[in-house]
Parts: C-alpha cells; sequence; structure tokens
C-alpha cells in the first residue's frame, strides 16, 4: 500500500550495549510489513571499516553476505529473516564508507574550494544515504534506520547529529525516534530501576532528540508506576514506554510488542493509516519452536566455538529446521583443537549429526578433519559449509583416494597434492576487502543427489565467501574413489556440493546456505540435515537397546 511520502523510524540504544536493537528493528520491520507497507531497512555502524569483511569475527561476530556480495553486519542477517526480503549494498553504511565517499570527492575537487567538515558535509552525505534506501526502484513507505552503538559514543556523533537534521527537514509526523534501553532489576532492593533510562535519554536530548518512544528492555516486568516514572522523567507519555521483556525466542518479539500497543504507537505518530497486522503465522512458528516433541544433538567444530555470534546465521538456521522438523536442537561446541589433543570420539559419540562451518586459516584445520573422518565411517550424518566442504574433500583424498599428503594451499602452500586450491582469478589479488568469490552465484544440481532432494529442483542460486576451490586436476581421482558431485557453477567449472554415495547423508557445500535461512521457510538442506540427524538418532537408540537385550538374555 503506497502512503504518499516515505516515512523515516529511527532506533538508537542507551546504557549498554546488546540491548537487541536489531531484533527491535527487525519486528518493526515485520510488524510494518504485515500492515501492508512497504518496509526498507538500514544499519548505520559507526566504525572506520569501509565493511566488517576484513574484521575478525572474535570482535564482529559474523560477517553477513548479501546476493549482491555486499559484507556486512550481522543485524542485517535478522532484517532478511523478519523481513523475508534480501537487501543490498545501501542497506548498510559505514563511517568508513561515508568517508571514502567525502575523501575521493575531495581529491577529485568536488568540494570547490570548501573546507570539507563534518557538518555539514558529513552529515549531508550521511542523510542522502539514508534518503536513499526508501527512493529507488523499490520505494519504500518506511524507512526503518538503526544506528550501532550506544548513545554517548564518540564516534556515532555524527549520525545523530545527521537523523537529528533530518527529523527537522522531514517534519514531525514524518519521522520517529525510538530508543532501546535498559531498566535492570536490582535485587537487593527487590525492584527495577529507571535511572539508566533516564540518563541515557538526557544524553540524547542534550544533542537534540527527543526521542518518542522507549522500548525498555527488562528481565522483569514493568509495572505501570514506572512507566509513568520513566515517562515523566524523559518527557514522553507513558503509554510510549513499552516493555520489552526478555523473551524465549528471538521470534517471539514481534508478537510481545504488539501486545504491548508498539506498532499502533509508530502508525499513529507517523499518520500511517493502516490494518492491525496478522502475525497469526508467527505465533505458530513460535507454538512450534517452543513446544517441540523431539531432541536432536548436532556437534559444531570449528573455531571460535567460544563467540557464538560469529555462527549467528548457522544458529538460527538450526532453529528454522528443528522447528519444521518439530525438534528442539541442541548444539554442542567442539573446539577442533580439542579434538586434535583426544581425538574426535570422545567428543562426538553420542552426537546425531556434525556440522563443520566456514572458517579462514590453518588453526584447528587437522581437528576438523578427524572429526569428519569420524562422521563418515560412522555413518554420523555430516554437513560441511565452505571450509567444513573443503576439509572433507581433503579428508576423502587423503584417506580414501590414497593422496596422503592432500591439503588445501590455503593452509601448505608447497602441499604436493593440492586438492583445495586458488582459482586462477584469486591469484596476484594484494588487498584484503571485498576481493573475495562473493555473494549470490547460481548452482545445478545432480538429480538423484541428496542436495536435490532437499531443493527439490535442479536450478539453484546461493551466497558465497570463500577465495580457494575443489581443485579440478583432482575430479576424476575422487569420483573412482566413490565422491559424488552433487552441484556444479552451470559452465561445469567449478564444483559447489560434494557428497557420498555410501552414506546415509553427507553433504558438503561451498556456499552458506545459513545466510538463506528463513524462520517462515528453514533452509532446504538444514532441514533435511535434522531428519537425517533424528533417523540417525533412531538407530543409536536401536542399537543401545539391542546391545543391552543382549547383555540381559
Ligand atoms: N578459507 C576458505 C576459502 O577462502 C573458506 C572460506 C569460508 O569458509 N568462508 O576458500
Amino acid at each position: 500500500m503506497r502512503q504518499g511520502r516515505t516515512k523515516y523510524i529511527f532506533i538508537t540504544g542507551g546504557v549498554v550495549s546488546s540491548l537487541g536493537k536489531g531484533i527491535a528493528a527487525s519486528s518493526l520491520g515485520l510488524l510494518m510489513k504485515k500492515r501492508g507497507l512497504r518496509v526498507s531497512m538500514l544499519k548505520l555502524d559507526p566504525y572506520l571499516n569501509v565493511d566488517p569483511g576484513t574484521m575478525n569475527p572474535f570482535q564482529h561476530g559474523e560477517v553477513f553476505v548479501l546476493d549482491d556480495g555486499s559484507e556486512t553486519d550481522l543485524d542485517l542477517g535478522h532484517y532478511e529473516r523478519f523481513i523475508n526480503e534480501s537487501l543490498g549494498a545501501d542497506n548498510n553504511v559505514t563511517t568508513g564508507k561515508v568517508y571514502h565517499t567525502i575523501i575521493s570527492r575531495e581529491r577529485h575537487g568536488d568540494y570547490l574550494g570548501a573546507t570539507v567538515q563534518v557538518i555539514p558535509h558529513v552529515t549531508n552525505e550521511i542523510k542522502s544515504r539514508i534518503r536513499l534506501v526508501g527512493q529507488g526502484e523499490h520505494p519504500a513507505d518506511v524507512v526503518i534506520c538503526e544506528i550501532g552503538g550506544t548513545v554517548g559514543d564518540i564516534e556515532s556523533l555524527p549520525f545523530l547529529e545527521a537523523i537529528r537534521q533530518l527529523g527537522l527537514e522531514e517534519g514531525y509526523e514524518n519521522v520517529l525516534y525510538i530508543h532501546v534501553t535498559l531498566v535492570p532489576y536490582i535485587e537487593s532492593a527487590g525492584e527495577v530501576k529507571t535511572k539508566p533510562t533516564q540518563h541515557s535519554v538526557k544524553a540524547l536530548r542534550e544533542i537534540g532528540i527527543q526521542p518518542n518512544i522507549l522500548l525498555c528492555r527488562s528481565a522483569q516486568p514493568i509495572k505501570s508506576e514506572m512507566r509513568e516514572k520513566i515517562g515523566l522523567f524523559c518527557n514522553v507519555s507513558p503509554l510510549a514506554v513499552i516493555p520489552a521483556i526478555d523473551a524465549e525466542t528471538i521470534y517471539e518479539v514481534p508478537i510481545l510488542l504488539h501486545d504491548e500497543g508498539f506498532d499502533d504507537m509508530v502508525t499513529q505518530h507517523l499518520k500511517l493509516f493502516c490494518a492491525p497486522p496478522d502475525v497469526s503465522d508467527w505465533k505458530r512458528i513460535v507454538r512450534r519452536i517452543k513446544n517441540p516433541s523431539k531432541i536432536c544433538r548436532i556437534a559444531i567444530c570449528g573455531k571460535y566455538v567460544k563467540l557464538k555470534d560469529a555462527y549467528k546465521s548457522i544458529i538460527e538456521a538450526f532453529v528454522h529446521a528443528g522447528e519444521e522438523n518439530d525438534a528442539r536442537v541442541e548444539l554442542e561446541w567442539v573446539s577442533s583443537e580439542k579434538i586434535m589433543q583426544n581425538g574426535a570420539e570422545l567428543y562426538l559419540k553420542g552426537m546425531d549429526g556434525l556440522l563443520v562451518p566456514g572458517g579462514f586459516g590453518d588453526r584447528g584445520i587437522e581437528g576438523k578433519i578427524e572429526a569428519i573422518r569420524y562422521a563418515r565411517e560412522h555413518d554420523m550424518p555430516f554437513f560441511g559449509i565452505c571450509l567444513g566442504m573443503q576439509c572433507a574433500v581433503i579428508e576423502y583424498a587423503r584417506t580414501v583416494a590414497g593422496f596422503q599428503k592432500a591439503n588445501s594451499s590455503e593452509f601448505s602452500a608447497e602441499t604436493e597434492h593440492p586438492v583445495i586450491s586458488l582459482m586462477p582469478d584469486q591469484r596476484g589479488i594484494t588487498d584484503m576487502g571485498a576481493t573475495m568469490r562473493l555473494g549470490k552465484y547460481p548452482c545445478v544440481l545432480q538429480p538423484g543427489s541428496k542436495a536435490f532432494e532437499a531443493y527439490g529442483t535442479t536450478e539453484i542460486t546461493e551466497r558465497h565467501r570463500h577465495r580457494y576451490e575443489f581443485n579440478n586436476s583432482y575430479r576424476e581421482n575422487l569420483l573412482a574413489a566413490g565422491f559424488k558431485i552433487a552441484g556444479l557453477s552451470p559452465d561445469e567449472r567449478l564444483v559447489e556440493i560434494v557428497e557420498l554415495a555410501d552414506h546415509p547423508w553427507f553433504v558438503g557445500v561451498q556456499f552458506h546456505p545459513e545466510l538463506k535461512s528463513r524462520p517462515t521457510a528453514a533452509h532446504p538442506l538444514f532441514r533435511d540435515f535434522i531428519k537425517a540427524s533424528l533417523k540417525f538418532h533412531e538407530t543409536l537408540e536401536k542399537n543401545a537397546l539391542s546391545v543391552e537385550s543382549k547383555v540381559e538374555s
């Protein structure tokens, strides 16, 4: 429903980081879409990197890759999963991108002798990028823009100044400011405290932004007296103080916020006239996530096992796949370095499936290879993603195809058998930023393969982020040794999916399927991996029972 001019909603955060601004923004996106509005989402990140592609996942969490190949903040993953749309490069703006544009323009002489300054040049560039996402080919009724960081950070000041100016330029009823804060519960006092929220809003008002709605994160319900107190001190209506109580699953947040009147407040302020949202499908999904009848235990063998944000989309893809299989997927994080020390059996015995995710560098590689060997030899369902697929190729080449020294040239430049090697067009590249094989590529599936069975079609597209590839010089040898190629690029030059013929479910993919899984449609490979793992679980149980009965008889 086209409503006329584009409206802007800004979401800032206060008190502490990790308050779930991304989930709040995504939930609002979903509720607005379900009201029939066209929504676009934008994340402003205050760091100086042009994109998070060059950042260590330990610091920044997962790099979320979009169809167009841009490497973005993991919040874009939440946006796509909630609003069920594919976003593009314009939907994530960093200080690095803004300054890159301005400095190139300055070197080009475009400022005609002017002194280039934060105000107006940087703030103008930020405003034009905010406006850009609401215009163009797919104009939006509402642009939801989340500002990274916490109010009070020095580095986010130009963004806050830009959104203040934009509010003035667009007019009161076209712009809405939402501030997400924390209302902590103090055990010894036995009550929730409003002071941190008061201070955070004060900091925001000092720079000229009066929030219209406060989303108050809290572990405890916030009583109406407290809502009134917060409203009074923060200069907002008590009705606009919306409690955001901790939810059991993030997919419940839109439903809870809707019940608190959140989206009504938003549409009233912005004078958007539309019907209330129908969230019955999300209610059904949440009910199934919360009440599964089965349990499935999956081992994830990776390097960053201590930082779950590094595997955000994989974790979410398992929630979706579990929901569709009526199962709760319990993830067991296994450090590949521990496997190198103690062997795979100690960690994998009793598990229902093994996933080896993507990654870079040689740390822990031998542990991943050992884990894959265990899964292959024990008929345990295996799912290898990107680096995980490459490790599966190395393992098979070494153990079955007889290339004992097989390796990836990423880990051993001089290896005798580089079964995984650099693509010709990657040779000679020295710049690190945005130089990998990135974004959406087509793949043709082999009928009869597990992948074909899962997708139910021969033509798919998936997102990539890697430099190395299956080395075609070893294709014939590996095929002769029992390896199966289940997916190829349309020109048949690039091996995208490998499988094993004589294994219940062994699939390695060169792309990142987790990036396209949605709560309303689990990724077919994740869904089938869980299905196979549940089946494996049953055989494990049956075997255990028959051993027991033999011992007893
Ligand atoms: N390091 C490997 C490559 O660059 C795998 C990358 C990944 O898992 N995303 O090819």
